[in-house]
């Protein structure tokens, strides 16, 4: 998968709409298209990474990132108090479909372990 045809690196060009809830730098955040709960969001690396064994190629400072703008959109639509799960499915038997490193921002339901 090139950056060419990536979706999410789409999204990030602004070729592909999204609902953008978060974006800065190196950080962007959007509705999931297929909401399985009643927030959630994907939270990206504009840099296009695959998976989690790609990560060292990002700064470490965007590496943070990920995580801080995941919990500063979970405190924008209010999930913070109620908590929220932050997953990344990585490789096949996760069921990755989007190979670009991305976060799941799930809450506003009680979500438990698969
Ligand atoms: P994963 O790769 O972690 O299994 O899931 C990829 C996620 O991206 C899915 O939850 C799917 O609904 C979402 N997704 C796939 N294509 C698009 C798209 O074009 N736009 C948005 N906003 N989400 C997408
Ligand atoms: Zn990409």
């Amino acid at each position: 998968m090139s950056e060419a045809d990536c979706i999410f690196c789409k999204i990030g060009r602004g070729e592909i709409d999204a609902e953008v809830v978060h974006d800065e730098d190196d950080v962007l955040a959007f509705k999931d298209i297929n909401n399985k709960a009643p927030v959630h969001l994907l939270v990206i690396p504009r840099q296009h990474v695959a998976n989690l064994e790609e990560i060292g190629e990002l700064p470490d400072g965007v590496v943070k990132r990920l995580f801080e703008v995941s919990s500063a959109v979970a405190e924008k639509f209010d999930v913070t108090e109620g908590g929220y799960t932050v997953r990344v499915n990585n490789g096949r038997d996760a069921g990755q479909e989007v190979f670009h490193l991305h976060l799941h921002v799930m809450g506003g339901r009680k979500l438990g372990m698969p």
